[in-house]
């Protein structure tokens, strides 16, 4: 039997196997499908919230803390594994921005590298971006990573780690209990059971919750992106305008997205996204409609109240977790909230304050 039991195998669950297992303890993965084909494939993969200072502080602690964490965590996935995240340090612009001045307050007080540029820096870093901008927000160390590759990487540095089990096509459907202690999970291929058990499962977190007559508000929003094959140099940073973005990847496809739909579990895309998306893409860079649209999907965020994760011991029970709810910021939350976690776990200092995560004072029960 594991140390720890972890349910969901996204970016969270997965990044928080791997630093309990750095540390030394055995866990036990389990996810119903393969891991990372949910909300962790489907994402933009912009390791920044999209107009940072518009968040809460907890937001920015985790978020300031994961970001200087990333380069090396690529680094060591790619030399281990052979699997590179594709990780672009390239920064990322804002245009059409109209509070320029709370974003560079925002960035004096957290020193982050920001700066208000005019047309000429603007068009000669992104010449193909549609003309009659003024001024944008430049924040040059912003960086983004290729979902499907991360997510990729990650499960083949899971699947190599001796003290990680990793059990796929597992599907949790309930607790098993013991007075209000958790000892495990039925799933569909039989009982796991673990010395505590963590849920990662993103936007499904609350359902699984319900179980146990507890609400959780992690609720699936819906995100619809769409994939121009486009020719490397096109545009080369991350351009965030009236609320959507372009993204380019390393071998010039542009990503354009996303949107965001409260319509519950449904997973599909819609005409009126693609229609809608296809238009800010030409918004942004009018000479993308000269390239094919490759691809249009969908993925599910675990929504949660202004994108403050879950991170903590469920009250009521007795060895039972919850790391959810990162909402827009699944990816660039995720070492942050997955270390902050495995210190709670195991005992140690926590990197910040693990108060604003807390369960306690956030769960209603039902
Ligand atoms: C369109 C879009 C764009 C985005 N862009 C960005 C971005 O640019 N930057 C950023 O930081 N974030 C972005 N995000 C958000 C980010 O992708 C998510 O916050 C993050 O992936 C959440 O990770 P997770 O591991 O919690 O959830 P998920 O990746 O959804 O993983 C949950 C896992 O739990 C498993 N599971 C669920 N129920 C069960 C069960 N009963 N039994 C067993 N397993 C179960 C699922 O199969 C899944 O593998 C975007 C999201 C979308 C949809």
């Amino acid at each position: 039997m594991s140390e720890f039991l972890i349910v969901g195998g996204g970016v969270i669950g997965m990044m928080l196997a791997r630093e309990l297992a750095v540390s030394g303890a055995d866990v036990t993965l389990l996810d119903r499908q393969q891991c990372a084909r949910e909300s962790s494939w489907a994402g933009g993969g912009i390791v920044s919230p999209l107009y940072p200072w518009r968040y809460k502080e907890p937001v920015t602690q985790l978020a300031t803390w994961s970001q200087s964490s990333y380069v090396h965590l690529a680094q060591e996935l790619e030399e281990d594994t052979g699997c590179d995240p594709e990780l672009r340090q390239k920064g990322m612009f804002l245009v059409s921005v109209d509070d320029a001045d709370a974003a560079v307050d925002w960035a004096r007080q957290y020193h982050r590298p920001m700066a208000r540029v005019d047309a000429e820096f603007l068009y000669r870093k992104e010449p193909n971006l549609k003309p009659g901008h003024e001024q944008a927000i430049w924040m040059p160390e912003v960086s983004s990573i290729r979902n499907p590759r991360l997510g990729r990487a990650l499960r083949e540095d899971v699947k190599r780690r001796d003290n990680i089990r990793l059990l796929e096509d597992h599907q949790v459907q309930g607790f098993i209990l013991e007075g209000e202690r958790v000892l495990g999970v039925e799933t569909s291929q039989g009982r796991v059971c673990a010395g505590d058990t963590i849920l990662t499962a993103g936007a499904w977190t609350g359902q699984l919750l319900e179980s146990l007559g507890l609400t959780l508000p992690v609720a699936p929003v819906r995100g619809q992106m769409m994939l121009f094959k486009a020719p490397v140099g096109l545009v080369n940073r991350v351009v965030l305008m009236d609320g959507r973005y372009v993204i380019p990847r390393n071998d010039g496809r542009v990503l354009v997205g996303s949107t965001l739909e409260y319509t519950g579990f449904e997973k599909g895309t819609t005409e009126e996204a693609r229609a809608s998306l296809y238009e800010t893409a030409l918004n942004i860079v009018p000479q993308l409609a000269e390239y094919e649209v490759e691809h249009h999907w969908c993925g599910l965020r675990p929504g949660s109240p202004e994108g403050i994760p879950y991170i903590g011991a469920l009250p009521g029970y007795r060895n039972l977790h919850v790391n959810a709810g990162q909402f827009r910021n699944g990816l660039v939350l995720a070492p942050a909230s997955t270390r902050l976690q495995a210190d709670l776990l195991l005992g140690r200092q926590p990197i910040i304050d693990p108060t604003p995560y807390e369960l306690s004072a956030r769960l209603e029960q039902s």
